[in-house]
């Protein structure tokens, strides 16, 4: 985190009120981002919409989401006045009659002064002849917009760079409801980084002609609005940032209905653009090519995401783990590789270095194959430590080097929950790693893990790290706990395990 994002987050903290909140899981503190959702008033049905942009920002563990409705059309607005400073961030799904001048002062005032505001499809529709607002989201359609509005922004293939036309016309179109690509065109930003370049979004209106003022705006992502659909033939804005004052705002076009709000495309991009506009980073993980696809559009009902889904995070509270310690003796476990020594004390497995030795595994006598597995660890720092899963150890294989994909331990900050493969040269499986300060160092550190088919997920204290797709790894075998080589006249260092329990999928 830069130093201006952090002085920034300070600001913001002193504005919101802290929405720490303590995990039903374990009891930790995890800091969860406080988001005012607002309805009332909509084109769209909002009704159905709301629960489902909720569901979407709750689900994946970063946010606690409070609505705010608007009464309905017709009625007085005078009563309405969200407390928009009680929060990190605002997300619209409002598209109807103004607000009380009051209120959009507030609201103007929150965001200028560093609140953060996303956007979503029909709220760019909204409020045509009010000014700031229409400088918040950039571009917007409808309502008798057009060139007076300021221009259409397009993505020129030919020139590989964005246009601003202002030729005469209305502002707003859109062609029929059909799966289309993102494409996304910068992959630096926090929102996209991690993304694939290229990903469908599953049938949705692809907003075209939109019209604004775009200052300080940014377009992360365009769809081609195609002719034969109805469409402009045109590369629309579809993503975009802009900065108002010194607030955020994230801007997505998508998001027509339950239907569209079931594509990854859109459920991705919201989390990661309310996180932004919040935080001004992003720490949920990268979501790769596998899961966000570029041929077919990645569906997930965000109602029940299965058991695969980020938000069902395992409760290792629940029934069905089997403990793998008894908290006595190493009994089901044996060393492979170095002279490391592992000891049982209080109840933990404690890990030492020897010097010179390389690196030691503790692992289980049996293998596993899809499994979610948790325990808690606390590292000494300065020591490299992990748990391998479904790795082997095999005669033919570099003299039964422990070799398959390991859950990273490190102190903070580090790469503690991203997934390196062990022994094989393969490097890092997670190239991406924006979370690297979720593991409290000197304290016991609760590791969730999910290996399901080609899939792995983890978290670290309640915080979603990786989530990755590996094909090339053995789908089974020993979990293993690694205390690492160390370099000469280093250590002793320890690390010490406990509460270790696995709970097999089928
Ligand atoms: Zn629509």
């Amino acid at each position: 985190m830069s130093k201006l994002v952090s002085v920034h987050f300070v600001l913001l903290s002193l504005l919101a009120v802290s929405s720490v909140s303590l995990s039903p899981l374990w009891g930790q503190q995890v800091d969860k981002i406080s988001v005012l959702l607002i309805d009332g008033q909509n084109n769209h049905n909002w009704k159905v919409t709301t629960p489902l942009i909720q569901q979407i920002l709750e689900g994946c563990g970063r946010f606690n989401v409070d609505v705010a409705t608007a009464p309905g059309r017709g009625e007085s607005l005078e009563s309405f006045s969200p407390e928009f400073s009680k929060y990190q961030v605002v997300v619209s799904n409002y598209n109807g009659q103004e607000w009380s001048e009051a209120t959009k002062k507030a609201f103007e005032i929150f965001v200028a002064g560093g609140g953060g505001f996303v956007s979503v499809h029909a709220a760019d529709n909204s409020f045509p002849r009010w000014d700031a607002y229409n400088r918040m989201i950039g571009l917007g359609g409808w309502g008798g917009r057009s060139e007076k509005d300021g221009p259409y922004v397009r993505w020129k293939e030919e020139q590989q760079r964005f246009t601003r036309d202002l030729s005469p016309g209305r502002g707003g179109t859109h062609g029929k409801r059909v799966p289309f690509l993102v494409v996304i065109r910068d992959s630096e930003h926090p929102i996209t980084a991690g993304l694939p370049k290229t990903f469908m979004q599953t049938a949705d209106e692809l907003y075209g002609k939109l019209r604004g003022p775009a200052e300080n705006m940014h377009v992360l992502a365009t769809g081609f609005s195609a002719p034969a659909t109805g469409g402009t033939g045109e590369h629309e804005p579809l993503l975009m940032t802009v900065q108002f004052g010194e607030g955020r705002v994230f801007h997505t076009t998508l998001g027509h209905d339950n239907n569209a709000m079931k594509g990854m495309a859109f459920q991705v991009t919201l989390q990661r653009g309310v996180e932004w506009a919040a935080t001004g980073s992003v720490k949920q993980p990268a979501i790769n090519g596998t899961i966000l696809t570029s041929d077919v559009a990645a569906i997930r009902d965000p109602v029940d995401g299965g058991p695969d889904d980020f938000k069902a995070i395992p409760d290792v509270t629940s029934e069905g783990w089997v403990t793998l310690f008894n908290g006595k003796d190493l009994t089901g476990w044996s060393q492979k590789n170095g002279t490391a020594t592992y000891r049982v004390e209080n109840g933990t497995i404690v890990g030492k270095t020897a010097e010179g030795s390389p690196n030691s595994f503790m692992c289980t006598t049996r293998d596993y194959g899809n499994f979610e597995l948790t325990f808690e660890v606390n590292d000494d720092p300065g020591l490299n430590s992990g748990v391998q899963i479904r790795s082997l150890s095999k005669a033919d294989f570099n003299n039964g080097r422990v070799h398959g994909p390991q859950v990273e331990i490190e102190c903070a900050p580090g790469e503690s929950g991203y997934i390196y493969s062990e022994g094989t040269g393969r490097g890092w499986i997670t190239k991406q790693q924006p979370v690297k300060d979720a593991y409290q160092n000197g304290k016991w550190n609760r590791f969730v893990v999910r290996a399901n088919g080609d899939r792995i997920q983890t978290w670290v204290n309640g915080v979603p790290i990786a989530d990755i797709v590996d094909t090339e790894s053995s789908k089974s075998g020993f979990i293993g706990l690694q205390v690492h080589g160390i370099k000469r006249n280093l250590g002793p260092f320890e690390v010490r395990w406990r509460d270790i329990r696995v709970r097999e999928l089928k």
